[in-house]
C-alpha cells in the first residue's frame, strides 16, 4: 500500500512556461502541494527571495552539500550548480503531500532512476520563436544568457521522450488544465487511492 504523496517532474526549455504553470497549480489548493526549493550557486534575479525561490549558495557550500550526501539529485546547468534536498522531499511525500520538482532533464533522470514511480512531464513552448519572445519579454536575464539558453534549448527538448507526459504551453490555461489533468488521474490510481480512501476501504471491504 502507499502511504505517500506523488512526486513530479516538470522540466522545460528555460523560457517554456514551467515556473509560472507551478506557481499557478499552488495557487489551487497549496495545501496538498508543494514545489521543492532548490539549492542553486546561480545569483538571485531581482525579486528572487533566498529560501522562497532557491535556496542560494556559494559553490564552496555547494559542494559540503553533495559530500553529506543532501542531494537527491543535482547538476550543472547554464554553468551554476543545482541540486535538490533528499531529506524535504522524502518528509514532505511521507505526509501525503505530492511535490513538484521544477528541475532540468540531468536530474531528471537521476530522480527516474532513484525514484522509479515519479511522474514526468515535459513542457514544451510552441515555437522557438515564441520560446525567445518568453525569454526576452521575462526581463530578467542578459541578452547573454538569454542567447545560451536559445542554444541550450533544443538539446534540452530533445529529451522530452523520457517523460511520461508532454504540454505544449501554448495559451497558457489550456496547459494549466492538462497539467491539472496529469495530477488527477495520478491521484485516481488504486495505489494513491489506496492510501486516500483507507478508512472508506476498510469499511466497505469488512465483512
Ligand atoms: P528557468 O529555466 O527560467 O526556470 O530558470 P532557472 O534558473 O530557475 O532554472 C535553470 C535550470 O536549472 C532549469 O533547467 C531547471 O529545471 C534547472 N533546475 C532548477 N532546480 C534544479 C534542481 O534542483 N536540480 C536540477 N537538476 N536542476 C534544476
Ligand atoms: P520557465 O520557468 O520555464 O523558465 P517562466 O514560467 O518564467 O518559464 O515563463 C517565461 C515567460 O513566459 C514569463 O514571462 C511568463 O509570464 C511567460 N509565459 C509563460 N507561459 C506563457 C504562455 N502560455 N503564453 C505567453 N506567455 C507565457
Ligand atoms: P534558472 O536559473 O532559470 O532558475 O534555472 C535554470 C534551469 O535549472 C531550469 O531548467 C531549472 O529547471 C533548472 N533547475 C533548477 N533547479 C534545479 C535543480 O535542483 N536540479 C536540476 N537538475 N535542475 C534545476
Amino acid at each position: 500500500m502507499s502511504t505517500r504523496g506523488n512526486l513530479f517532474i516538470v522540466s522545460a526549455p528555460s523560457g517554456a512556461g514551467k515556473s509560472s504553470l507551478i506557481s499557478a497549480l499552488l495557487k489551487d489548493k497549496p495545501s496538498d502541494k508543494q514545489v521543492s526549493v532548490s539549492h542553486t550557486t546561480r545569483k538571485p534575479r531581482p525579486g528572487e527571495v533566498d529560501g522562497q525561490h532557491y535556496h542560494f549558495v556559494t559553490v564552496e557550500q555547494f559542494k559540503a552539500l553533495i559530500n553529506q550526501s543532501a542531494f537527491i539529485e543535482w547538476a550543472e546547468v547554464f554553468g551554476n550548480f543545482y541540486g535538490t534536498s533528499k531529506s524535504v522531499i522524502e518528509q514532505t511525500l511521507n505526509k501525503g503531500i505530492d511535490v513538484f520538482l521544477d528541475i532540468d532533464w540531468q536530474g531528471g533522470e537521476q530522480v527516474k532512476i532513484l525514484m522509479p514511480n515519479t511522474v514526468g512531464v515535459f513542457i514544451l513552448p510552441p515555437s522557438k520563436a515564441e520560446l525567445e519572445r518568453r525569454l526576452t519579454g521575462r526581463g530578467q536575464d542578459s541578452k547573454e544568457v538569454i542567447d545560451a539558453r536559445m542554444a541550450q534549448a533544443v538539446s534540452e527538448m530533445s529529451h522530452y521522450t523520457q517523460y511520461d507526459f508532454v504540454i505544449v504551453n501554448d495559451d497558457f490555461d489550456s496547459a494549466l488544465a492538462d497539467l491539472k489533468a496529469i495530477i488527477r488521474s495520478q491521484r485516481l490510481t488504486c495505489a494513491s487511492q489506496q492510501y486516500a480512501q483507507n478508512d472508506m476501504l476498510n469499511d466497505l471491504l469488512a465483512d
